[in-house]
């Protein structure tokens, strides 16, 4: 017998997922026939943009001969791809970031999850509620959340934002001292975002109360209107205070091939138990240097080639595909007089569940009567409590015959 990481055992179960699958196995069996569309798990379903799969086919070949082939690579990401990141996502926004403040990965899920391990055991964390559940999770793993308090449905010890209708999804500033905030701009799940104007007030707190942002934009490029950042470096001082995560999964449909990056500016510090400076970007650095063998040569290829002429064509004409989807549902769901937030910035609907239902009864009355799976808001946090998520990313025509049987409802 070993020892284990009691932490662990302070985790929830993962009920979320397992629940929606257990309903919906259940209505099946006594529903055979029933055609059951799911705008539930934010997985997409269109394939890989063209331009992409040429590249990775032609970097299979390089591989295939002994020539060109190539083994382990920088763990950090080929120099081909962190300069065209750097040029493309960056500074053709004015944003100035450096080779080795980038770092190639297989995914944010992993980043988001990681990055805390090179922060004090006793760093005090802010999340947004509803919030992506990965955030929590790694700290509840890592000792830093306390007790979960079943009485208030939270850990004792992690600072929650709350994002409702009544703020309009922008959380109040920590009402007390933390360390780490994480903010998921533009949402998942509410599909909201902050204007830069916004963003400041947040990247200002930061500096002046010495905390640390990590800003996960996994949806970066669903943004459509002008006042939205891109990048959370577009705000001024955000170099000080801010990590940045970005994700190809559902710009370029990576979500089974895995890519993305990290951003660790350079300026970044903290303190060790002496009280002395250290760099975070060192700390990352090593930690990726030591736990991570880097993304597949063929993969990264296949990242570089979104950012060709044909390859930022065909992500546009992707995004513009589940943007389209989105405005259909967020239209259709409106036009029924219902409360509708999100899915201009992001290609997640988040809706007021009508006539004061909770996020369960309101997820059963549409698998029952209107066949469609979503997912219950209070699955994300105590505050997605009455709110119902929808994705965007299912075919056209689901999503067009999903809002068609909403509107057969009686809501
Ligand atoms: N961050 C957010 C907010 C997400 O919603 C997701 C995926 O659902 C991820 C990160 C993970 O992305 P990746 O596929 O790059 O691991």
């Amino acid at each position: 017998m070993t020892s284990i990481n009691s932490n662990y055992l302070n985790l929830q179960g993962s009920y979320l997922f397992s629940e929606i699958a257990k309903r919906r196995t259940k209505f099946i069996e006594e529903n055979p026939q029933a055609e059951i569309i799911s705008l539930g798990i934010g997985d997409v379903t269109r394939g890989l943009p063209d331009a992409v799969t040429k590249a990775m086919h032609a970097a299979i070949d390089e591989l295939a001969a002994p020539g060109s082939f190539r083994g382990y690579g920088p763990e950090q990401g080929y120099d081909f791809l962190v300069n065209t990141i750097i040029e493309n996502d960056y500074r053709a926004r004015g944003v100035d970031i450096q080779s080795n403040e980038v770092f190639v990965s297989d995914g944010s899920k992993c980043d988001v999850g990681n990055i805390q391990e090179i922060f004090s055991q006793d760093a005090v964390v802010a999340v947004q509620d509803p919030v992506y559940p990965v955030y929590v999770d790694t700290n509840v793993m890592a000792g830093r959340s306390g007790p979960f308090n079943s009485d208030i449905g939270r850990y004792e010890n992690i600072v929650y934002l709350d994002c409702t209708a009544e703020n309009n999804f922008k959380p109040s500033l920590p009402d007390r001292k933390v360390d780490l905030i994480y903010l998921c701009y533009p949402n998942n799940p509410t599909g909201m975002t902050l204007t830069k104007d916004e963003l400041k007030v947040w990247v200002d707190y930061a500096r002046e109360n010495n905390c640390l942002i990590l800003f996960d934009s996994a949806y970066e490029a669903f943004i459509t209107e002008a006042d939205v950042p891109h990048s959370i470096y577009e705000v001024e001082g955000a170099r000080e205070v801010a990590i940045e995560f970005r994700s190809f999964s559902k710009t370029a449909g990576f979500t089974g091939v895995r890519c993305a990056y990290t951003v660790v500016p350079r300026e970044l510090r903290g303190f060790d138990k002496d009280g002395n400076t250290v760099f975070i970007n060192d700390l990352w650095n090593r930690r990726h240097t030591t736990k991570f063998n880097g993304v597949s040569y063929v993969t990264q290829r296949g990242a570089e080639a979104i950012y060709s002429a044909q390859g930022k064509e065909q992500i546009r004409s992707l995004v513009d595909y589940y943007m389209t989807n989105a405005g259909i549902i967020r239209d259709g769901l409106r036009s029924l007089g219902l409360e509708v937030f999100g899915g201009v910035n992001a290609p997640y609907i988040w809706l007021k569940t009508p006539n004061g239902l909770d996020s369960w009864a309101f997820f059963d009355k549409l698998l029952s009567e209107a066949n469609i799976v979503g997912t219950p808001g209070v699955g994300f946090g105590r505050s997605g409590q009455g709110y119902f998520r929808l994705t965007a990313f299912g075919s056209r025509e689901n999503t067009e015959k999903a809002v068609e049987r909403i509107r057969k409802l009686s809501l």
